[in-house]
């Protein structure tokens, strides 16, 4: 099977109707890029950033932090890269941080909440991506935004490092896009007022998963809970991916549910045209894609979306699965 899946590395990926579908890779570290410039990818949809973070005594320096985005982005060569800043907090902690002692730390002083509490610490990081879009095509993505306010605030921070890099001279892309990780139900709710302030939207289902549900995405006692195709998830899903297009604004999904073959038909079904997934798993969701002809699975993902009843939701899961091109 392996070798048959390499077959259509180099293949475009569209659905048997035609409709171009963008596949794109999840990276932790720069020297991730290897797999992903031999999965068949068309670019990094999600480079979590705060993997340079951890593992180290102290924080990366400005400059540590701009060699790593423009390594990327230079072996890129041409195609998106994807930056998210710091996403601390939760289940990662670096040593050097003080946010680590909350009773509920996934609910405390992490993601953007952390970097607008500590706004040193964002435009350091803020000015090493800007600087690094010269060279190649970077993107800027905010990860557990939670309100327009909190968005405005981030915007902000991006703009004072602008001025900063002004001010000495040092060159970066204008028009570098900028987006917001739904990734909480209060942002998944509000897609439609976000969308007023972002470029593109990227959907994190595993901690939407895990604010949906209330179920820690880290705990193995309640792990059999964790269901992303719980109707509420569901719900917020294509709730979001209806009121990005409405508004014009590219919506992508970089949580594990992109990458996972089995729900690649479903979300199709469900308007998403954009995966980022690790590269591993690039391929066997491309062979469903290629398989798929989207008029004749629609009628089976409207079933499932409008189904209370989670083992039709599997039957049906495993009938749209099951469908022939
Ligand atoms: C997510 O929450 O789905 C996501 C992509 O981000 P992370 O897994 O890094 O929290
Ligand atoms: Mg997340």
């Amino acid at each position: 099977a392996k070798s048959k899946l390499a077959s259509i590395k180099k293949s475009n990926a569209q659905t048997q109707d035609g409709t171009p579908i963008e596949l794109v890779a999840n990276i932790e570290l720069p020297q991730d890029v290897d797999d992903v410039l031999n999965s068949g990818a068309v670019g990094v949809g999600l480079f979590r950033s705060e993997f340079l973070f951890l593992g180290r005594d102290n924080l990366p320096t400005e400059d540590e932090q701009f060699d790593a985005y423009r390594e990327v982005a230079t072996r890129l060569n041409g195609q998106p890269l994807t930056i998210r800043t710091l996403d601390l907090g939760a289940d990662k902690n670096p040593k050097w941080s003080q946010y680590t002692t909350a009773d509920n730390p996934a609910l405390g002083l992490c993601g953007i909440r952390l970097c607008l509490a500590e706004p040193a610490l964002f435009r350091t990081q803020l000015r090493a991506i800007l600087r690094a879009s010269v060279h190649g095509r970077v993107r800027i993505l905010f990860p557990m935004v939670n309100s327009v306010a909190e968005l405005r605030q981030a915007v902000t921070q991006l703009a004072l490092a602008r001025e900063e890099l002004d001010a000495t001279g040092q060159a970066y892309d204008p028009d570098m896009q900028v987006g917001a990780m739904i990734e909480v139900p209060s942002a998944a709710l509000t897609v439609n007022m976000l969308a007023k302030y972002v470029n593109f939207f990227s959907i994190g289902t595993n901690d939407l998963i895990q604010y949906t549900l209330a179920i820690d995405r880290n705990d193995d006692a309640v792990s059999h809970l964790y269901d992303p195709t719980h109707p509420a998830v569901l719900y917020l899903i294509w709730h979001t991916i209806k009121t990005a297009n409405k508004a014009g604004v590219p919506v992508s999904i970089c949580g594990e549910m992109a990458g996972d073959a089995r729900l690649t038909r479903l979300l199709l079904g469900m308007g998403l045209r954009k995966f980022s997934m690790p590269p591993a798993n690039l391929l066997s969701v491309k062979r469903v894609v290629l398989d798929t002809h989207l008029d004749h699975i629609s009628p089976v993902v409207s079933k499932i979306l409008r189904t209370n009843d989670p083992d039709r939701v599997h039957d049906l899961l495993t009938q749209l699965n099951t469908l022939p091109a």
